[in-house]
């Protein structure tokens, strides 16, 4: 069947830059044709129909033409646009953090539904205020498993032996998960995972978003848990999301009171 030279997809804006006097090259992710590039000419014209609609953070429908190196935005619907999650500094740059790394694990043109259900619930999950380390360890957990790289959290990945929870054992992510206490493991590694941190790593594992949402545990474990998951993502990816400099500085900053409102 031939490709036809028009077409139009629900896309999300994944990453942007300004080309020329007006022009501006988006990635899109879309259900069905995976991700692109495409230009927006003159859309940082004042006068420009595609004007502001264009923006991340929310569903489009986007009429498109086939182009040489670049499709062309010909037209652009907003579909939803998740407002609120642009309303806290932290859901924003968690939202851009997990816009990077699914960047990161699509190839052009190849079929991306499931990243592109899994991203979309994300940004649902953070515009409807739930807390954005939830969310993007929700999101890394499920982003493995679609990148057949789920890490092995019940059994050691050297012996295959289930760990026990009385027993001392160790994350490491180039394994591909746990590690018990009889195995050596590389001799460099020195990454101790506490059982608590574990016991959360299985529930982004296995419970629903709802039940997690639910989940509490201390700011330690919290963080454990979330360098666990970014030493895992850093080495499936092979390499450290740019983004992240910016998610830790804005969560280090005071934060004014009126810019929480929504969080949870
Ligand atoms: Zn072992």
């Amino acid at each position: 069947m031939p490709v036809p030279r028009r077409y139009t997809t629900d896309a999300i804006v994944l990453s942007r830059f300004d080309l020329g006097e007006a022009d501006r090259v988006l990635t899109l992710i879309t259900p069905t044709g995976g991700k692109l590039k495409a230009i927006a000419k003159g859309v940082r014209r004042p006068t420009s129909r595609l004007g502001g609609s264009l923006e991340p953070f929310a569903e489009l429908t986007v009429g498109l033409a086939r182009g040489r190196t670049f499709d062309v935005v010909t037209e652009v619907r907003v579909g939803h646009a998740w407002l609120n999650l642009r309303d806290s500094l932290e859901s924003a740059a968690t939202a851009w953090y997990i816009a990077e790394l699914t960047d990161r694990s699509l190839e052009e043109r190849h079929a991306s539904e499931p990243l592109y259900a899994l991203l979309k619930r994300s940004y649902e999950l953070l515009d409807a205020g739930m807390a954005p380390g939830r969310v993007a360890r929700w999101y890394e957990m499920h982003l493995l498993d679609e990148l057949g790289q789920r890490p092995e959290v019940d059994r050691c990945v050297e012996c295959d032996r289930v760990v026990e929870a009385d027993e001392r054992f160790r994350w490491v992510p180039p394994l591909g998960g746990v590690v018990c206490q009889r195995c050596p493991g590389p001799p460099h590694d020195r990454t101790g995972l506490s059982l608590e941190a574990l016991k959360l790593l299985k529930a982004y594992q296995r419970l629903d978003i709802e039940a997690i949402a639910g989940l509490r545990q201390s700011a330690t474990v919290e963080r454990e848990t979330e360098a666990a998951l970014r030493d895992f993502v850093r080495v499936a990816l092979e390499r450290e999301a740019r983004s992240l400099a910016f998610l830790d500085e804005v969560r280090q900053a005071p934060v004014p009171a009126s810019s929480v409102t929504g969080g949870a």
